[in-house]
């Protein structure tokens, strides 16, 4: 039994041992074939980029598109047994640069992926990719970068950028990641959610050598990226161009829109940049030298710009005068150059010739029937009281807040207000002599040349306007105008009959005969904007034809004088432009392209 007993306890030691034998032998022997097995094949995660939504004009012409470029990409924990100089003359770049770009990838992660050499070009591709499966821990990642056929627009369509810290400590959506490209202004701002797409990402298995060996797990981990929508927008580029063109070598705007809808037509900010200059590229040089750029090329002038209107603004008053009946067609008043200086013309005149002719001091007593209306005897309180009705009007004109177009940071402009006064020189401190530089639009009153071009289609639209905007579809969305885009200004359709009747006659024999063009009847009015630091602004806004309006616009030329000059000389071009498609006045074409509006 004894025997029988140690020969079981034995073999029980024989048994324990063998599964101790056992279980080492898996760990030394099979398990080291797993691990290699686990070196040899790498499983790298491959960012796929979505396309981003291309841009295209009115007309389905391309305004931004896409062209691939190239990413070389580093995993640092991957990179081993490394000729640090035979990478370097095979990848271009000096050993200070490797060993810049190495720390700066550790720096981020050991084990993720880093850029190493970003936006290498097709050529550069084209030369490498035989190199890269040589180098364990490198591989190529494409994405695309934004390019323009036309250079133009650049303000609007904006630009696209890397992400910054900041930005990317503000996303509460957790989308976006270190290296993420992401729409920094204009357009490519507004609709960055629309146009970017979503990311994909691909597991791709690769030997030792760095050869790939195809997708892991036959892709059931992937995530297909998805492409951003293309956007649409009202832009048309004959017409933006030949605003472009037209403002060389001057400061300013032109707002063009189709009056109707609300559709921006051209969108001209001088001086401008070739939007070009910054994608990827050498960003930042380009960025830097924009921004020190003493006359503000990155500045959109149409939207941020808020300028005194100057005589524009006597449509305004003619306006809210009719309507609260302390001015009629048939109101006349002599141009007593005591009030306010003026230029020879006819007196005394009706209100269609004062319009036509611009005449100051009839202004003068518009603005002072509108603020003095008698309804309190103390002059200072009747004041008040007038002209918190004018502001209503004004609101209603869209004038004193942004009207909303879809690209960040538009300006609302300033309607002087009684509280703004009551802060300038002290409640019951002011009356109507003390703020008598509004009769004719100068003083605190500013608006932006949007906002004046918007005017010039109420006046088309005969009372009425969409809020201007620049995207007409997205994707396969139309985006139609909705009711609550639609602003009724609150004065008689009649009244806005007789201010465009006198804008036609300022056309056909008054101060803006330079935007004449035979057998359109267009309808403008000039200004000339006093500037308190330095030469006047030449200012304009016009629509046509009278009936049924096609086009409304706005055209604003700083330091350029009178607006009967650049501004209405500029206003018939474009007008002529879009509505025949070509100029007949090459005389007037020169006088713009050469003048020396540019003080
Ligand atoms: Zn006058």
């Amino acid at each position: 039994m004894k025997l029988h007993r140690s020969h079981i306890i034995h073999a029980a030691f024989i048994l324990v041992g063998l599964i101790f034998l056992t279980r080492l032998f898996f760990i030394q022997v099979l398990s080291d074939e797993y691990r290699l097995a686990a070196e040899k094949n790498i499983i790298q995660p491959v960012v796929e980029y979505p396309y981003r939504g291309a841009i295209y004009d009115r007309h389905g012409d391309f305004l931004a598109y896409n062209v691939p470029i190239y990413d070389l990409m580093v995993i640092p924990k991957e990179v081993k047994h490394l000729d640090t100089l035979a990478f370097c003359q095979d990848f271009g770049i000096s050993p200070q640069t490797f060993d810049e770009a190495f720390k700066k990838a550790k720096a981020y992660s050991y084990v993720k992926p880093s850029f190493f050499i970003k936006n290498l070009s097709q050529e550069t591709w084209a030369e490498i990719q035989d190199h890269v499966a040589e180098y364990p821990g490198f591989f190529v990642q494409a994405r695309t970068v934004r390019q323009y056929p036309t250079p133009m627009l650049a303000n609007t369509l904006g630009y696209v950028g890397e992400i910054s810290p900041q930005q990317l400590a503000k996303d509460t959506s957790h989308y976006y990641k270190q290296g993420d490209m992401i729409g920094i202004s204009g357009l490519e701002k507004s609709y960055e959610k629309a146009l970017r797409g979503e990311r994909g990402i691909r597991y791709q298995v690769s030997n030792a050598q760095g050869i790939a060996q195809g997708s892991f797990k036959e892709g059931a981990f992937d995530r297909v990226s998805v492409p951003g929508e293309d956007l649409k927008t009202t832009i048309d580029t004959a017409l933006q161009m030949y605003g472009e063109q037209l403002m060389e070598n001057k400061l300013g705007s032109i707002v063009a829109l189709v009056p109707q809808t609300g559709e921006i037509l051209a969108l001209v900010s001088s001086p401008s940049y070739n939007p070009n200059l910054l994608t990827e590229k050498d960003f930042s040089n380009h960025f830097v030298a924009l921004e020190k750029d003493t006359l503000a090329p990155l500045f959109h002038r149409p939207i941020m710009a808020m300028y005194p209107p100057g005589s524009i603004f006597k449509l305004h008053q003619a306006l809210i005068a009719l309507q609260e009946k302390v001015v009629y067609k048939n109101t006349s008043y002599t141009c007593n150059k005591k009030l306010l200086k003026c230029h020879p013309h006819p007196s005394p005149l009706s209100l269609h010739q004062a319009i036509q002719h611009s005449c100051n001091p009839y202004f003068h007593h518009v603005f002072r029937n509108i603020v003095n209306q008698k309804v309190s005897n103390n002059s200072y309180k009747d004041t008040r009281l007038g002209l918190e009705k004018w502001c209503g009007y004004l609101k209603r004109f869209g004038l004193g807040t942004a009207l909303g177009i879809d690209l960040p940071g538009e300006k609302g402009g300033c309607v002087p207000d009684a509280k703004f006064y009551d802060k300038r020189y002290g409640k019951g401190c002011w009356k109507a002599s003390t703020i008598r530089s509004l009769d004719i639009g100068q003083g605190e009153l500013l608006i932006t040349p949007l906002q004046m071009a918007n005017f010039a289609a109420i006046v088309a639209n005969r009372g009425y306007y969409y809020t201007p905007h620049l995207v007409k579809q997205i994707g396969a969305r139309s985006i139609l105008p909705e009711e609550e885009d639609k602003h009724e200004v609150a004065i008689d359709r009649a009244h806005f009959e007789l201010i465009a009747n006198a804008m036609q006659g300022a056309v056909e024999g008054g101060t803006a005969w330079r935007a004449h063009i035979k057998g359109i009847a267009i309808c403008a009015k000039t200004g000339t904007a006093e500037n308190p630091h330095g030469a006047d602004h030449s200012v304009g806004i016009a629509f046509a034809p009278s009936e049924n309006p096609k086009i409304a616009l706005a055209v604003y030329v700083e330091n350029a004088g009178w607006g009967s000059r650049a501004a209405a000389s500029i206003a018939g071009l474009l007008i002529e432009k879009y509505l025949q498609g070509t100029v007949s006045r090459a005389w007037l074409q020169n006088y713009v392209l050469k003048g020396d509006f540019f003080h």
